[in-house]
């Protein structure tokens, strides 16, 4: 497979990812049936864009009567850097009251987003709120954050593909790369 010329590493590749999207799916399902909860009383809710490869896969693993729901948050600026308050550019659909929110994230640096929208969720009197990242970037934290559920803990590196873009570009790179961004100086889109 001829990698991205913007590619300095792969860090996961598609049947890496795969594989652990069944695995995180199995113990986020297995949480809530432990817990008695039924998937009629959870709402999934993706974080737009970054979320959709990892979302469509994760959500065929639960019954046909559990909500799907997306919120839009602008947290980075366009680039590298991440925004420290976060905004809400497009709000639930769904009313979440009483029910079992489980947030769907792309991935997790400096916890900003995270913190804000669990905080927003449980203020719009949800019976539970939930994290699943398919990343976690430990070392960007600027705030006290932890995930419920983690594909993949990774160095703090900028990363790109399977729905994490560089300024909305390269989301459909099928692997998740370190980003060469040396590059990016001389690169023409
Ligand atoms: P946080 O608020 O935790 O700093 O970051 C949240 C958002 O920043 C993520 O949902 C993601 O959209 C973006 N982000 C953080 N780290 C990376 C990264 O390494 N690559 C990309 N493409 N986006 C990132
Ligand atoms: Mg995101
Ligand atoms: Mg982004």
């Amino acid at each position: 497979m001829a990698l991205h010329p913007l590619v300095k590493r792969v860090l996961l590749t598609e049947e890496q990812i795969k594989t652990r999207v069944a695995e995180l799916a199995k113990e986020v399902t297995e949480h809530y049936k432990k817990n008695n909860i039924k998937d009629k009383d959870i709402v999934v809710v993706g974080i737009l864009k970054g979320c959709v490869p990892f979302y469509a896969e994760f959500f065929m693993n639960f019954k046909q009567d559990v909500v799907m729901d997306f919120m839009v948050i602008s947290s980075y600026l366009g680039g590298l850097k991440s925004n420290k308050q976060p905004k809400i550019n497009l709000d639930l659909n769904s009313d979440i009251k009483n029910k079992h929110v489980l947030i769907v994230e792309d991935i997790v640096d400096t916890g900003h987003t995270l913190s804000f929208l669990k905080d927003y969720l449980k203020s719009r009197k949800a019976a539970s709120v939930n994290v699943v990242t398919l990343v976690d970037k430990p070392g960007g934290r600027k705030i006290e954050f932890e995930a419920n559920f983690i594909g993949f803990s990774i160095e703090n590196e900028f990363v790109i593909g399977y729905g994490l873009d560089y300024d909305e570009k390269l989301r459909n790179l099928p692997y998740i790369a370190i980003m060469d961004t040396d590059k990016l100086k001389t690169w023409e889109w």
